[in-house]
């Protein structure tokens, strides 16, 4: 619960139109001075804080100063205001459309560019009228809900954590890599909420509740109430969970499973110990990449490394090479726009195209290698030749390591993720290529169902109960076994409880999941039969339908689980609604 705080990533389109009375006129009037001058102060500081390298650029922001004093934009807009009584927002807008329209008959290039910049300035004030100035996430000092069209991954490392109670978005699914983070980052985010940020300004009192993907605005003394006492119950409930988490994961028939935790960032590598994981089974190593404002070098990616693998040690720490592109773009990569970018040059395609990225940061891995159980993992391999040239690379880097007598783990396992639908045909060819497979059901999932995962207008299509789904991973897990290869899995399904059932009753017993989904899953496990499970998904799996599947699944945890834990996981944050149409 708390304050919503209005980000504008998307361009400022919505805003009241209202004619004024004469009374409010020079209020109006001073509001948008007020803002003008609020800008030239931040464009002055700007200049003088600008950083060496983009000195040649500083033209950009005398240009934007020039526009604001400029008597044809700043006392046209006070004339709408005095004149048409209509408010300061609306007068900008209809000022910067009217100059943008005369600048497009002029000839001279030069000039009809300016146009953009009269275009930004105009968008840069409609956002101080509208209470969201900067923009950046940075600058948040109190403790806000975040409400934004969209956040990018790149947004999300600039989070401070103790600032944020919430996120809400316009855009994304559930497992977009914002939501992802989000929940790394153990902030309730509600996604793909479509008109959210057209609808709530900043400083409207917000309930976000993640459980139910329900955002409530404004909400009465009464319903205030009912959720402060949720809330309560919820942390009490949390306290209970994690006091346990240190339980190992054993079925009621005694099958242990494997937990280990997703991490994204370095800094979650001690709550993953906290909330009693047994290792890492996906470092999604491309945040720090994300995070940083240049390309990260070797000893800097070493050492990032060594501290996961160190804290960690002796527990295992899978570590993902690269996997850049699609939703997850850094800015000095120069990647070129693509049509279809989570179909383009996306994480291992990304790698063997630059490959002197590529082993850096191999190095750097295998540096790490030495200092605790390191293994490694390459993300979206799709076929047996693409793994001989990722091979071909890494021996390449071990051979120079060797020459270099740089100490590293000569026995290191090498693995793939499971996340396209060719590598599920071809996974018997693969499996004698590696040492073991992660399923990445995330992608999996997008790409047989041809779902993007962050776009909320397929959002409901997405669906880890298709039969569909179930057959894949069928089809995947009976293959692991006759190649005799180690098969886990580390996508979202892993840490949704809805999904446990489905997955034991694959046979699936290593799980990598969102580290504070851990003590739920655990005390699931330990309310399960391994043996029923398998009984079960032999029904689920004639199913023809995900809302078949849907009822099949609710029937069977009802039956098997407490109410009381029923009731927590249609709360906790990790539970998908998996209901069909
Ligand atoms: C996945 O695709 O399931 C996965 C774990 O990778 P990511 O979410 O980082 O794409
Ligand atoms: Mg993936």
């Amino acid at each position: 619960m708390g304050r919503a705080y209005h980000i504008d990533r998307a361009e400022v389109r919505i805003f009241y139109h209202y004619l004024l009375d004469e009374s409010r006129v020079d209020n109006e009037i001073k509001r948008f001075m007020d803002a003008a001058e609020w800008i030239k102060e931040e464009l002055r500081k700007a200049k003088e804080s600008i950083p060496a390298e983009l000195k040649d650029h500083v033209y950009v922001l005398d240009t934007h100063m020039l526009i604001l004093s400029d008597h044809n934009f700043f006392d046209a807009v006070i004339d709408q205001i005095r004149i048409g009584h209509i408010n300061a927002e609306w007068a900008v807008k209809k000022t910067v459309t009217k100059i943008q329209e005369s600048f497009k008959k002029i000839e001279d290039d030069y000039l009809r560019e300016r146009v953009l910049d009269i275009g930004q300035v105009g968008q840069r004030l409609l956002r101080v009228l509208l209470g969201s100035p900067s923009g950046s996430l940075k600058d948040i000092a109190d403790k806000v809900i975040i409400v934004a069209h969209d956040l990018t991954p790149e947004d999300m490392t600039q989070i401070k954590a103790n600032r944020v109670q919430g996120i809400i978005t316009d855009i994304g699914g559930r497992t977009s890599h914002m939501a992802i983070m989000a929940q790394s980052l153990e902030i309730p985010a509600v996604v793909g909420l479509r008109r959210a940020s057209e609808v709530i300004v900043t400083g409207d009192h917000l309930i976000l509740d993640g459980g139910a993907g329900l955002v409530i605005i404004n909400p009465d003394a009464e319903t205030i109430q009912r959720y402060q006492e949720r809330k309560v119950r919820f942390e009490l409930y949390q306290e209970h969970v994690h006091g346990q988490s240190r339980l190992p994961a054993v079925t009621r028939d005694g099958q242990e499973i494997s937990i280990m935790a997703n991490l994204e960032m370095i800094a979650e590598a001690a709550a993953a110990l906290d909330y009693g994981a047994e290792g890492v089974g996906l470092y999604r190593t491309e945040y720090h990449y994300l995070a940083s404002a240049k390309l990260p070098q070797e000893d800097e990616l070493f050492e990032n490394y060594r501290e996961v693998v160190e804290s960690m040690k002796p527990r295992p720490v899978t570590i993902r090479t690269l996997d850049v592109g699609g939703d997850k773009v850094a800015g000095y990569m120069d990647m070129k726009p693509e049509a279809n970018p989570v179909l383009g040059l996306r994480a291992i395609r990304f790698c063997l195209r630059e490959p002197e990225i590529f082993k850096t940061q191999l190095r750097a891995i295998l540096r790490a290698s030495n200092y605790g159980w390191v293994k490694i993992l390459f993300p979206m391999i799709s076929s047996v030749s693409e793994m001989r040239a990722v091979k071909n690379i890494y021996h390449q880097v071990c051979q120079e390591m060797d020459r270099q007598q740089i100490p590293f783990d000569k026995s290191i396992s090498l693995g793939i993720m499971i996340e396209i639908p060719s590598a599920v045909i071809m996974a018997d060819a693969l499996a004698k290529e590696v040492e073991f497979f992660s399923i990445g059901s995330n992608d999996l999932i997008q790409y047989t169902m041809a779902i993007d995962r962050v776009n909320e207008y397929v959002a409901h299509m997405y669906k880890p109960f298709h039969p569909a789904i179930l057959r894949i991973l069928h089809q995947l897990v009976k293959t692991s076994e006759q190649s005799g290869i180690k098969l886990s899995i580390c996508g979202e399904m892993a840490g949704d409880p809805m999904c446990l059932p489905i997955l034991l009753g694959l046979g699936i017993t290593d799980l990598s999941m969102n580290a504070f989904s851990i003590p739920i899953i655990k005390q699931i496990i330990r309310e399960t039969s391994y043996s029923e499970s398998k009984e079960f998904f032999k029904r689920i799996f004639k199913c023809e339908t995900s809302g078949q599947v849907n009822t099949l699944v609710f029937e069977h945890m009802s039956r098997i689980l407490s109410r009381d834990l029923m009731n927590q996981i249609f709360n906790h944050p990790g539970s998908g609604d998996q209901s069909s149409s």
